[in-house]
């Protein structure tokens, strides 16, 4: 079974530290979950007219015509420069125990994840744990997204950023992930 380190900085969130770029007309991809039950963009700082907003289950990238359509619509038409990912506390998708009514790469993704990082979630509350799952996904799905060709050639021109993002909605606050360059 796979073990991988999960050092990362959780960095407060305020709107003097907002990580993405903020001029007139630019908006951000934001990717958040569908069951969050909040405006975590608005509750993070960002206005609505700076958004453009793409939800699915767990805020996971499946490569679905959906998504892809989306991803090249935002680069392509918007010319979109900052991609949010924005995973939430509190996740019902995203948690320690598999959640039954998932399927596919939804179910198979989280499974994986879980598998990956078990000896970090061994021994913590479940609180812990899920808090820390929903962390770890938000991860992951950045290293996924990088991965994408169109997307690694705009990062890598510094065209385009992504940023790793979680959302508290009792303390109406975020996070931003950091990890240490691999
Ligand atoms: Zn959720």
């Amino acid at each position: 079974m796979t073990r991988q380190s999960c050092a990362y900085e959780r960095r407060p969130l305020n709107t003097s530290s907002l990580p993405w770029r903020r001029q007139p007309g630019q908006q951000i991809l934001w990717i958040g979950c569908s069951d969050s039950g909040c405006n975590e963009p608005e509750n993070l700082g960002a206005s609505r007219d700076e958004v453009f907003e793409y939800r699915n289950l767990g805020n996971i990238l499946v490569d679905d015509l959906s998504w892809n359509t989306t991803l090249r619509y935002a680069i392509a038409s918007l010319k979109i420069r900052d991609i949010v990912i924005c995973g939430h506390y509190g996740c019902e998708i995203v948690k320690s125990t598999p959640n039954t009514g998932l399927s596919g790469p939804w179910s198979s993704i989280l499974d994986r994840l879980r598998s990956t990082y078990h000896s970090t979630l061994d021994g913590v509350s479940e609180k812990e744990q899920n808090r820390t799952l929903v962390e770890l996904n938000v991860l992951e799905q950045k290293r996924a997204m990088s991965r994408v060709p169109e997307i690694a050639e705009a990062v890598e021109q510094s065209d385009l950023k992504i940023h790793s993002v979680v959302h508290d909605a009792a303390a109406r606050s975020g996070y931003q992930l950091i990890e240490p360059d691999r």
